[in-house]
């Protein structure tokens, strides 16, 4: 494991200069003498292969049928990887009570990144004001300055959008009590939701994260984080995939974040599984394995069979970031993708898996 230099995710912190490095490998390649299509960058390519359909705006993509395949291949993997676990799974749409989003204290670290839902509070005559105040930009084209007037009558709704799949998980938890004596585990899959527009194909504003989250004592979730960095490494490894897991920190919002995120760092408690995909130089994080420590356990008072504070972990697996990976490694045909990787996804995965959770010393 590699601690310096940091490829993680104190690139989150410094957008422009992702953006700025994804410019110039695009420009550099759009100057190259021979003009094909491998100078295109990994955006271009699927957009135009239709595998990612671009909707106007940076970061929000359809997906086709081939790229919806992968991610629920992707997703079944992991589910054999995890079955010794018996998680508990819970499925959320993707969106979490206000009130519940308030108490978490996202807010406090990643105020830019929310997502709140909101909608029309007006009567008859705000909806009058509404319907004018549209007619005068619904004909502006692409590009004209559009007046966001009639977005005056909007109020929050009870809801917002969830911005990472284990956030609904915690005040459920506390709700049920003291846990039994060996914590509990929980499997969460949802889309999440983060504003941070990129013409980086891998940061995206609503994304898939499957995820498995620890609630326990430190030395149940510590054991916890520690299998799954060895079996999150097995799953890319048996995707082919180049990668190097890697120290890192969550990207805090403001002058204080930096302060929270080193000693985030210096505690060691979020580590992440690198993979490059849109710039080959600076890897993109596809996997993350998170310990949180007291910190979900306080805050929403979760307690352990003692009465002791619990502590949670969890590994996040970014769907459409792995599935981005595989394009970029092995090409944007998949019937020519490694025949072993074709088999895990497409054929007979058990006896894959069981292979090398076996190879790694555990059990299957
Ligand atoms: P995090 O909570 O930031 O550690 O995110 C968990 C996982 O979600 C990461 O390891 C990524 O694979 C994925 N992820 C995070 N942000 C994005 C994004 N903007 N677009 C796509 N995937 C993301
Ligand atoms: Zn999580």
């Amino acid at each position: 494991m590699r601690s310096a230099p940091q490829p993680g995710t104190y690139n989150d912190m410094n957008m422009p200069t992702e953006q700025a490095a994804i410019m110039a490998e695009a420009q550099s390649q759009a100057t190259q003498a021979s003009y094909d299509k491998s100078d295109l960058t990994l955006r271009d390519r699927l957009i135009e292969a239709g595998i990612l359909i671009d909707t106007g705006e940076d970061g929000l993509y359809g997906r086709s049928a081939i790229f919806e395949d992968i991610v629920e291949r992707l997703n079944q993997a992991i589910t054999l990887l995890g079955a010794d676990q018996h998680a508990e799974v819970l499925r959320f749409p993707p969106a979490m009570r206000r009130r519940d989003f308030e108490d978490s204290e996202y807010l406090k670290s990643f105020p830019n990144l929310a997502g709140t839902i909101h909608s029309f509070a007006g009567n008859d005559r705000g909806h009058h004001r509404l319907l004018e105040a549209l007619d005068k930009i619904v004909h502006i084209g692409e590009g004209e300055e559009r007046s966001d007037e009639w977005m005056d009558q909007q109020k929050p709704t009870r809801l917002v959008l969830t911005p990472a799949a284990c956030y609904p998980i915690y005040p459920l938890v506390a709700k049920r009590g003291n846990l039994a004596k060996d914590g509990a585990t929980f499997d969460a899959f949802s889309y999440c939701f983060r504003h941070e527009p990129s013409i980086d194909p891998g940061r995206m504003q609503m994304f898939r994260m499957r995820e498995y989250i620890r609630v326990g004592s430190p030395e149940q979730v510590m054991a916890f984080r520690q299998k799954w960095i060895e079996r999150g490494s097995l799953l890319v490894r048996l995707l082919q995939l180049p990668f190097e897991i890697d120290l890192a920190n969550d990207p805090f919002f403001g002058r204080g974040g930096k302060i929270v995120a080193d000693s985030q760092r210096a505690q060691q408690l979020k580590f992440e599984l690198l993979v490059p995909v849109a710039t080959p130089d600076r890897p993109t994080a596809c996997l993350s394995f998170n310990y949180h420590m007291e910190h979900f356990g306080e805050l929403w008072n979760i307690r352990q069979a003692d009465d002791s504070v619990a502590h949670t972990a969890c590994v996040g697996f970014g769907m459409e970031r792995t599935t981005l990976a595989l394009f970029r490694h092995h090409g944007l045909d998949v019937k020519a993708w490694p025949a072993p990787v074709r088999e895990l996804l497409w054929g007979n995965a058990d006896p894959i898996i069981a292979d090398g959770l076996a190879n790694m010393g555990e059990e299957a």
